[in-house]
């Protein structure tokens, strides 16, 4: 029987929300990033077209078994390296690979503090660095699409970065509004670049069309990333297009990022 996951993902987007906010004031120490008009909305990355490589092997995986969680999310981190080098080195933006950490429990470091109660992976730009937190309530769950999807988002929080995209958040915002306003443009762009690998790598994964809508069902609304509706819409929508072209949240509708 299927449990009710709503909490878990509720962690899961609450995370950026931490290490966003925690540490936007320092992102442009972060080394070289693309500089020149506003990446969050004119970036190569939104040209670089379809994901051309089709194949992620997922390993195997049972519920409740760490050490094959580990190895799992490991290795969907290799694809999600080729996959974006390749779509990055299109798009003529230096590409490095993410530093990827397990953790069983809350409170381990992650370079942007803490890792909070609550959330389920951490993205941290300062040392771009992914904290994956494998807890009984993910484990449980460990052949749904939610360690997949989860690893992918926060890999694109990751793409944020070294595209400088997420260097939007570092500036001084003058209401808690309008700070809210861009984390859920970054939030939602992080659905959907994780819906277009996904996308492009669906047809190799021998899954069913249910996984996805399971995971997809399982977000709800918050201020910091959006609406479940739109969650599911940029999820979607990176998926039908297998490409980070249909990704741009900075000139989407407002409805659309609401
Ligand atoms: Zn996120």
């Amino acid at each position: 029987m299927r449990i009710s996951v709503i909490p878990l993902l509720s962690g899961v987007l609450a995370s950026l929300l931490f290490a966003g906010t925690a540490s936007a004031g320092t992102l442009a120490q972060n080394g070289p990033v693309p500089a020149g008009k506003s990446p969050a909305t004119s970036s190569p990355v939104y040209k670089s077209g379809k994901f051309e490589i089709k194949a992620c092997e997922e390993q195997p995986i049972q519920p409740d078994d760490l050490d094959a969680a580990r190895v799992y999310l490991e290795f969907v981190v290799d694809c999600l390296n080729t996959s974006w080098e390749d779509q990055l080195t299109r798009a003529r933006i230096p590409f490095s690979k993410p530093k990827l950490a397990t953790t069983s429990h809350v409170g381990t470091p992650t370079g942007c503090g803490k890792f909070p109660k609550g959330a389920q992976a951490v993205y941290c730009p300062l040392n771009k660095k992914i904290t994956f937190l494998l807890d009984p309530g993910i484990l449980s769950q460990a052949t749904e699409l939610f360690l997949f999807e989860v690893i992918a988002h926060e890999y694109g929080h990751h793409v944020q970065q070294l595209t400088g995209i997420m260097n939007t958040l570092n500036r001084k915002y003058k209401t808690q509004k309008a700070l809210l306003a861009d984390i859920r443009k970054i939030e939602l762009q992080a659905e959907c670049f994780s819906g277009a690998f996904i996308g492009s790598v669906w047809q190799s994964l021998g899954r069913r069309e249910s996984d996805l809508s399971y995971v997809i069902q399982a977000a709800y609304d918050t201020a910091s990333h959006g609406k479940s509706v739109n969650i599911a819409y940029w999820i979607r929508r990176g998926f039908d297009a297998e490409s980070p072209d249909v990704c741009n949240t900075f000139t989407a509708p407002k409805p659309k990022v609401s």
